[in-house]
């Protein structure tokens, strides 16, 4: 599953990627375990969503 299909998730601090034995990707919203009005698997790709909150960037990780 690459970027464009998945949409704004794949930059969101709330998204659980799961991976199931076949290989297959899901996106799992972890907002939805918050708030029913978001999807547990939301239709991809997501363009606009209120619940989403930016990751921490990448080089951010490698800070002390
Ligand atoms: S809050 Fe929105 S952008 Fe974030 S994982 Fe859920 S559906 Fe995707």
């Amino acid at each position: 599953m690459n970027q464009p299909d998945i949409g704004l998730c794949v930059a969101c601090q709330h998204v659980n990627i799961i991976q199931n034995d076949r290989g297959s990707q899901f996106i799992f919203c972890q907002k939805s375990q918050q708030d029913d009005s978001f999807a547990k698997y939301p239709r991809l790709p997501v363009i606009h969503c209120n619940g989403f909150v930016a990751k921490p960037e990448e080089s951010n990780k490698n800070e002390i």
